[in-house]
């Protein structure tokens, strides 16, 4: 029925870090990126500026990796930005991680992005055939070409002016020599906090990453704000009133981020207690057991038992050495790292009544798989509560979701998703259930789970279009 094939839909998963007048900065960005890790497994770079020169490190992996055999001190300087990315299969190529360097008359640019511009394809064709090359097959490069623009460079607002072109989900870290600029786009998509640190400032895609350098937050950035640090110290524009009611991504908060992140005020593990606890108001069940799927049920797993007073156990245990299951681009990658990823506790559910907690069902092979080994361990019911409603739509704005065909709910009846899953019992959180605990419900995109797009989709096959494109042209370059 339901096929786990890789496809080349839009997903790109981003965690940014910057920082100002920290000295070693280098340093403290690793250890920024290694906090947002979970937002992008694939590669990572780091680019800094001791105010005479930009130096820049970047590859593919995880953090640990791409700067194992790299000694900070290489990047010297007190400003600089990173980023760690996830990316399409077919884009996984060394030039598309960011930032992104470039060299324009005025000086060098760095660039990190995360989101997702839905009118990245329609700008990249208009600067192509004015005779632009481009370097990546990332939608971010465009805003390059427009800050290198004549038209743009004459201006004195000229990175707000460039921003207000840019459509979609955007949290942008932008760098020369001598500053650093932090942007969110108008709707709010991606959350950008700001911290301090001594004398400096610190920018994170999560405020998990602002405590593990020991920076103290500060705000977040506004929804259409641009701020800039330089010497002058900090000073912030507003390049486009927000576009109320906001659309922040209400699955950062489900998934995405980290439980001892604050997104969007929230906080993130206190969010998902309360949809556990709602989840158990919604979907009651007689059980033995409660076991989250960890680490991204926790949370709710503790909610569920504590609103339905059954006991929470730990059914799984997990191989902390696999990676996120679901950010591996091959799919046959996925279907090997599941049981390698979690193992089941037979002393634990062998002959019980499981209640089992996730956060989301996608594809539901992962969730299928996990169902199998908990009935060959002896469980005698399999309960499954998801701490979301279906997700049943892309997300055209920076959550990596497959196409509606492949999302199991996109295409099939709640009955048929619990027999496909062999469960005793499925629940999903209502969409009330979801948006009711927030302190500003209207403020939310749920697009994944409504179809409803805050950002018009005439343009939401851009970025695959983007991607076929390019591939089209046969472009690779390795570095
Ligand atoms: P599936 O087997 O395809 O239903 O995968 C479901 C699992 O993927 C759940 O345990 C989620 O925690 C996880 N997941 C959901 N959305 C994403 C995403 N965008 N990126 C990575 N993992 C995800």
């Amino acid at each position: 029925m339901m096929s786990d094939q890789g496809s080349d839909h839009p997903k790109e998963e981003c965690g940014l870090f910057g920082v100002y007048g920290v000295p070693d900065a280098a340093a403290h960005i690793q250890r920024g990126l290694f906090s947002l890790q979970h937002r992008g497994q694939e590669g990572a770079g780091i680019v800094t500026s001791d105010r005479k020169q930009i130096r820049s490190t970047k590859g593919l992996g995880l953090v640990n990796e791409v700067f194992a055999n790299k000694t900070m001190s290489d990047l010297p300087g007190d400003i600089g930005i990173g980023h760690v990315r996830y990316s399409t299969t077919g884009s996984s190529k060394i030039q598309n991680v960011q930032p992104l360097v470039v060299e324009c008359v005025d000086g060098i640019w760095a660039i990190g992005h995360n989101g997702n511009l839905v009118n990245a394809r329609a700008l990249r064709k208009m600067y192509q055939e004015a005779g632009a090359i481009f370097q990546t097959s990332t939608d971010s490069e465009v805003l390059v070409h427009i800050l290198a623009d004549p038209m743009y460079r004459a201006r004195p607002q000229r990175v707000a002016r460039a921003l207000c072109e840019l459509e979609g989900a955007f949290s942008f870290l932008i760098m020369t020599k001598d500053y650093i600029m932090a942007a969110r786009d108008t709707n709010g998509f991606r959350p950008l906090s700001i911290g301090k640190m001594g004398d400096g400032y610190v920018f994170a895609s999560e405020t998990c990453a602002l405590g593990q350098v020991g920076a103290e937050y500060v705000r977040d950035l506004e929804p259409g704000e641009l701020v800039t640090i330089s010497e002058a110290g900090l000073t912030s524009t507003v390049f486009r009133e927000p576009r109320k009611p906001l659309a922040q991504c209400v699955f950062e908060l489900v998934y995405f981020a980290r439980p001892d992140s604050d997104v969007f005020g929230e906080n993130v593990h206190d969010i998902r207690l309360k949809y556990g606890r709602r989840l158990a108001e919604e979907y009651p069940v007689e059980a033995d057991i409660v076991v989250p799927v960890p680490d991204s049920g926790n949370s709710a797993a503790l909610g569920f038992s504590q609103g339905s007073g059954i006991p929470l156990d730990y059914g799984f245990i997990r191989n902390h050495y696999i990676g996120r299951t679901f950010i591996m681009p091959e799919a046959d990658q996925r279907a090997d790292g599941v049981d390698l990823k979690l193992a089941v506790l037979p002393a634990v559910v062998k002959d019980k009544r499981v209640v089992v907690v996730d956060d989301s069902i996608v594809r539901g092979t992962t969730s299928k798989c996990r169902i199998k080994s908990l009935r060959r361990a002896g469980a005698a019911e399999v309960h499954v509560r998801i701490s979301c409603p279906p997700s049943a739509y892309p997300c055209n704005y920076g959550i990596d979701f497959p196409t509606r065909e492949e999302l199991i709910a996109g295409t099939h009846d709640l009955e048929t998703i619990k027999k496909f899953l062999d469960a005793d019992s499925l629940g999903y959180l209502s969409l009330e259930g979801l948006l009711s605990p927030l302190k500003a419900p209207d403020d939310y995109c749920t697009a994944c789970f409504t179809g409803k797009y805050p950002v018009d989709r005439s343009e939401a096959g851009d970025k695959k279009a983007l991607e076929n494109d390019t591939m089209e042209l046969g472009f690779e370059r390795h570095e």
